[in-house]
């Protein structure tokens, strides 16, 4: 049989260009780099300002159906689609998340792509790149510090020890800090009260800095984080404690772009890594808006499905930075349709009637009727894995063609960008002739109530909303502290339309239950709480730091 290579054989056998040569074609010169060694750069804040005049490109987004849990290749068909652009002679540049070192250690999956659409060095991007994840986890600890040593300096400001809503963070999988006690020890050692340790990639930080247009915004939004609530109930936030400007001093460079490559060395900005549950799960403004500038075309992904990413992606990220894709792909994969239908996992890689496929495909529908909502061009991309067969593929693409939505087969994991030109040119075509009327689901204006009801009735196809007696008695609160008017974050299942990880295909009336909010003001959003939400993930029995090492030259192994 064939012989399959790992994504870090892959990436390790490709040869880098400097990284100074990558930014040439898109028109940087050396003194616009901040360079981290040979093939990573931070994009200076002299090039970024310059950049804002210029015009923008066409934005891509990237989204998926209702994934499986190893991941559909959202990644992998954006790094391929740049590619594949590239080679068409276009002007093309990605955008996409940096990974967090928890899952990396933790389950198998690279989330720089795979096969020959990855972005390198991945070692680097893949651990810990050019610190980004160190600056951020510094800033939400120093907050910690500074709120922790507000009350044993006489909490000037009446916080509630046990109304702190800010949590520790660090980058790892670790549940034993999922919950621990502070200040243990006496008078000299601080003020005891129950704490807990969230995963970086869940820090509100890492969310605003992901949403800030420039370090003037950065602090701004810094400054309304709420930290606790006062003895009167009160909101107390990090303006309150005067410490916005140490925060974004600590996140200076963490802010700025990280230029790096593509197998096929296309230009790709990696920059942020939101949680795509209780945040909303794209790269950074900054870096998007960035791309759009340098290239003509830019290819982004949202996280999960295009229930969770690409709806906060439009209600979130567009609304804030005036960032509107030109057209939208939806990765779908047979084997994850056949699981749609019913078919088990173990079964997945067996030829299936076409009926359980079919059965599947309603979550496919559901998705592609939504982003048509939104008024925008839709394209399917197939993502081929070697298992599938020419019956199935046959069968997905004439149901495409039959509801008249333009799809193409990618194999951009088997051949990098060449695999993914007949996708490329569908998406060209499509931008140039199919209508872009993008309008939002629901208005600022609307009631909190109200915009989750849309976002369940509207996206998810569910029936109606329920709201906990807590949460009920929290939008009254958030009335009365002026939040009404912020978009909604759903904090909800990746794998079904509903709140249920079990229903999967394309359930109908189901309802949707909102146990708690969680505002994020900094961000600009109000988290609604489903089902259960980790923000501190753990390891699995056998963690993919197992098969981890790094040989005597110093070369990663078993890195993916
Ligand atoms: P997502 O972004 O949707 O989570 P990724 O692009 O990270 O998915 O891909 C998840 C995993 O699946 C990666 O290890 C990748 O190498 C692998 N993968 C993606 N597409 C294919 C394919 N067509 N054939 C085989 N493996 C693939």
């Amino acid at each position: 049989g064939t012989i399959v290579k790992s994504d870090i054989e892959i990436a390790q056998a490709a040869k880098m260009k400097p990284i100074t040569e990558i930014a040439k074609k898109i028109g940087l010169a050396e003194e616009d780099l901040e360079l981290y060694g040979k093939y990573k750069a931070k994009i200076s804040n002299e090039a970024l300002a310059r950049l804002q005049t210029k015009q923008s490109g066409k934005i891509i987004l990237v989204t998926s159906i209702n994934p499986t849990p190893a991941g559909e290749g959202k990644s992998t068909v954006t790094v391929g689609l740049g590619d594949a652009f590239n080679r068409l002679g276009k002007k093309a540049m990605i955008a996409m998340r940096e990974p967090s070192l928890g899952p990396t250690m933790g389950i198998k999956g690279g989330a720089t792509g795979g096969g020959y659409a990855q972005v390198l060095p991945m070692e680097d991007i893949n651990l810990h790149f050019t610190g980004d994840m160190h600056a951020i986890t510094t800033a939400n600890n120093a907050l910690a510090a500074l709120i922790d040593n507000h009350l044993q300096q006489g909490n000037e400001l009446k916080i509630d020890q046990r109304r702190i809503v800010w949590k520790r963070v660090m980058d790892l999988n670790d549940r034993a800090l999922r919950k621990v006690i502070v200040g243990l020890g006496g008078p000299l050692q601080g003020v005891p009260r129950e704490d807990g340790f969230d995963i970086t990639v869940a820090s509100e930080i890492m969310a605003v800095l992901c949403l800030a247009k420039d370090l003037k915004d950065l602090k701004h939004r810094l400054s309304k984080i709420v930290v606790a609530y006062n003895i009167h109930k009160e909101p107390v936030t990090v303006g309150d404690l005067g410490v916005e400007g140490a925060l974004t001093l600590l996140l200076k460079d963490a802010v700025k772009p990280n230029l790096v490559q593509t197998i096929e060395h296309t230009p790709a900005l990696i920059h942020g890594g939101p949680f795509a549950n209780i945040a909303h799960g794209c790269n950074s403004v900054i870096a998007t808006m960035t791309a759009s500038k340098l290239a003509d075309y830019v290819i982004t992904e949202a996280g999960f499905g295009a229930d969770l990413g690409a709806e906060k992606f439009l209600h979130i990220k567009s609304r804030s930075a005036g960032i509107y894709p030109a057209a939208v792909v939806v990765v779908a994969t047979i084997r994850a349709l056949k699981m749609h239908g019913g078919v088990p996992k173990h079964k997945l890689a067996d030829e299936n009637s076409a009926a359980s496929l079919t059965i599947g495909i309603a979550n496919l529908k559901k998705h592609i009727d939504t982003i048509k909502s939104f008024g925008l061009p839709v394209v399917v991309a197939i993502n081929r894995f070697m298992t599938d067969t020419d019956q199935e593929i046959q069968t997905l693409l004439e149901w495409c063609k039959e509801e008249n939505v333009p799809a193409a087969i990618t194999e951009v994991w088997e051949k990098g960008g060449e695999g993914g030109l007949e996708l490329a040119k569908r998406l060209l075509s499509t931008i140039e002739s199919a209508e872009n009327n993008f309008k939002p689901l629901y208005n600022l204006s609307d009631s909190l109530e109200e915009k989750v009801r849309t976002i369940v009735q509207k996206v998810y196809g569910g029936k109606d909303v329920e709201f906990s007696t807590k949460a009920k008695k929290q939008l009254m609160e958030f009335e009365k502290f002026g939040w009404s008017n912020l978009p909604i974050c759903m904090a909800k299942t990746q794998y079904s339309l509903s709140d249920d990880p079990s229903k999967l295909g394309r359930p109908y009336d189901f309802t949707i239950t909102v146990r708690e909010f969680k505002p994020s003001i900094g961000a600009g959003f109000i988290v609604a709480l489903t089902g259960e939400v980790m923000t501190m993930p753990g390891l699995p029995k056998e963690p993919a730091a197992l098969k981890m090492d790094v040989d005597e030259k110093g070369n990663a192994l078993g890195l993916f």
